[in-house]
């Protein structure tokens, strides 16, 4: 027997119409890339993105054709998100940090008929157009007094240009739910890029389940500020669960140094905060450095790689602000799990309660995981025991864009996310890992993360990457780069004599070096392969570690 419920399919239309009916006068700021800040409201959102559909079908763009773009977190960007998927196109958000040989591949890969983008990044929209690709229609995120002049690049045209002659009525079609929506290439730190293929559906489930209080609480009450790009996994479904919730959006467009986050925040009210940890990083040196407290922030989202446990200390105690550690990946939409704790944990004292929330906390309802061993078996939850983190749910990818038939996803339908992590008892996953990344020593592995969280527990150590060097016993042992605090200064023996009492002796690094800067990947993960590269030949001090013992 059937449910006799009304089907209406999970469309990303009826999120912006809905902004536009019940949200109509929530705002949605922007620091543009011509420089002033703009103000506009969902309403006009869904007006303009209703124009830029009757553009877009002016255009020639048909369902199911990919169109690009190479953007900031800007209202013009949002706009082109909902206009293109709703049509039944394909927005393929490319990420502009990536080289230019990826670059040309993704969009190649893509078949892009189309690419939008923001002046910053002409010299990419210049160098695609100079390759034979589908490309046919450009179009510059900006108005008529901004548009390049002699850009070289044919027929191209301004985006208040396009848009201005256009009726903001438009009837969105009734799409199957399980239409591709959006495309999103994984950062590629190995090989080139495989495409994420979105659906409405998982677009919609995935917008629904961030905004849980459990998981990211988005909502009205809130103004969220998302700094994590919308290049890159559609912002985390922010935009989505914004429009949904009514939710306040500061875009802050290329402006993601601290001054320019630090204003928008106190000028805008920001509550909510969504971004990778090498952002605070920079932002809360400039807090400090400055005397700041962020009175108005009451959530970080932090994730995209291991958030150090000093970092959500920072927020808690300078700016009372709750910190949420969250993991996820491209192929999860990309939300998998959260660090919420449970009513048992206010018992719990400072120091376990910190270790708890340096976890990359639960899964949240949508996503299954589990750990495997080496030899396939499934690990049990001890929180101790680590293996293979696998995942399956509703926001999961089923198989790689035109790679259909590579073996993704392991026979009994899991998928395996190249990480190594434990769960323990409540469901609390903890990473120690990318897989790549492990450092083996002497047949048991040492993991980076907590290696690298506890060099940065020392206050004169801003960033830190721990690598595994060839050892000829031990077969690698731990390196460990740092990048020292601004003003601050730490003798390496200082900081080997720190680390003797905050881990494992066997896991203690066997060398230390002092850098400048950590190399950064596209979405602002430290470039493992470029340290172990830069260190190949390194010569540890000692070719006698101190065993495993
Ligand atoms: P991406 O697909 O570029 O978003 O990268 C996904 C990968 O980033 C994951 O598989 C993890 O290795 C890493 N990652 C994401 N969030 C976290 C986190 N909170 N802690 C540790 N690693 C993370």
């Amino acid at each position: 027997m059937l449910g006799q419920m009304m089907n209406d399919p999970l469309l990303i239309s009826s999120q912006i119409e809905f902004a536009a009916k019940f949200h109509s006068s929530a705002e949605v700021v922007t620091r543009t890339v011509e420089g002033p800040i703009h103000r506009s409201t969902w309403g006009e959102v869904a007006r303009r993105s209703r124009r830029l559909a009757n553009a877009l079908q002016r255009m020639g763009i048909k369902p199911g054709d990919r169109v690009a773009t190479l953007a900031w977190n800007t209202q013009r960007h949002l706009e082109v998100y909902f206009a293109v998927s709703s049509l039944g196109a394909v927005l393929h958000t490319i990420n502009p940090r990536l080289p230019p040989e990826q670059l040309r591949y993704v969009v190649d890969h893509a078949e892009d008929v189309g690419l939008f983008f923001d002046t910053t990044f002409l010299k990419l929209a210049q160098f695609l157009a100079l390759q034979s690709s589908p490309l046919r229609h450009y179009v510059a995120l900006t108005d008529a007094p901004h548009l390049p002049a002699d850009s070289g690049i044919q027929d191209l045209r301004d985006y208040e240009s396009l848009i201005a002659p256009e009726a903001e009525t438009f009837d969105w079609p009734a799409l199957d739910e399980n239409t591709a929506s959006s495309l999103c290439y994984t950062s590629g730190t190995a090989g080139f890029p495989k495409g994420v293929l979105y659906s409405h559906r998982t677009t919609v489930l995935h917008s629904f389940a961030i905004c849980m209080p459990d998981a990211l609480a988005i909502c009205a009450a809130d103004v969220t500020l998302p700094v994590v790009p919308m290049f890159h996994v559609n912002a985390w479904g922010v935009p989505y669960a914004a429009a949904m919730t009514g939710s306040k959006l500061v875009l802050p467009g290329p402006g993601l140094d601290p001054v320019n986050l630090t204003e928008l925040i106190e000028t805008e009210g920001v509550t909510s905060l969504l971004g990778v940890p090498t952002v605070w990083m920079a932002l809360l040196a400039h807090a400090r450095a400055q005397s700041k407290r962020f009175s108005t922030v009451n959530k970080v989202v932090i994730g995209g790689s291991a958030c150090p446990p000093n970092m959500i200390q920072a927020w808690e105690k300078e700016h009372g602000a709750r910190v949420l550690h969250a993991w996820g990946m491209t192929e999860m939409s990309p939300v998998g799990t959260t660090g919420v704790l449970l009513p048992k944990h206010e018992q719990l004292d400072e120091a376990a309660r910190l270790a708890l929330k340096s976890k990359q906390g639960r899964p949240i309802f949508g996503v299954d995981l589990r750990v495997m061993d080496d030899d396939g078996a499934i690990v049990s939850h001890d929180g101790k025991t680590s293996g293979h983190l696998q995942v399956r749910g509703l926001w999961v990818a089923g198989s790689y864009y035109k790679r259909e038939h590579d073996d993704t996803h392991l026979p009994d339908g899991w998928f395996d996310t190249g990480d190594i992590a434990s769960i323990d008892a409540d469901g609390y996953v903890q990473i120690t890992d990318r897989s790549k990344d492990v450092i083996k020593s002497g047949g048991e592995w040492i993991s980076s993360i907590d290696l690298e969280n506890a060099a940065m527990s020392h206050p004169a150590v801003q960033h830190a990457a721990a690598i595994g060097v060839p050892h000829p016993k031990w077969q690698e042992r731990p390196l460990l780069v740092v990048v020292k605090a601004p003003g601050k200064d730490i003798e390496r023996a200082e900081l080997q004599a720190f680390l003797e009492g905050r881990l494992v002796k066997w896991w203690l690094p066997d060398a230390i070096e002092f850098v400048e800067a950590l190399p950064l990947g596209a979405t602002g993960k430290v470039l493992k392969r470029e340290l172990r590269t830069r260190f190949a030949d390194y010569a540890l001090p000692d070719a006698k570690s101190p065993g495993n013992a």
